[in-house]
């Protein structure tokens, strides 16, 4: 009957222990959400170089965000490749947008 007993104790105890597990888990992965958050709000259109804010340039259906700092311009995944790839203008034409 103790053995029965300490045999039960011990499984509401693992059962318990996996609950706490569990809701530190998610405890710990709402905090590391909220942080990204917090980094992006705090990086978000501002320079990955000088920290300036950033403006957006658009041109077609290309989006370009360029610094108000250090005039270094930022793009998109995908928009290399697009601007690449316009017949019209070509990279050369894209880039001269920007020039003064
Ligand atoms: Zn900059």
């Amino acid at each position: 009957m103790t053995e029965q007993l300490s045999k039960e104790e011990e499984y509401f105890a693992r059962q318990e222990f996996e609950r706490r597990k569990k809701l530190e888990e998610d405890l710990r992965a709402k905090m590391a959400e909220e942080e990204k958050q917090k980094q992006k709000e705090l990086h978000y259109m501002h320079c990955p170089k000088c920290g300036a804010k950033l403006v957006e340039i658009s041109h077609k259906d290309i989006k370009v965000d360029k610094c108000s700092g250090c005039e270094g311009i930022w793009l998109d995944p995908g928009e290399l490749e697009q601007i690449a790839t316009d017949e019209t203008h070509g990279f050369k034409g894209f880039l001269g947008l920007f020039s003064k």
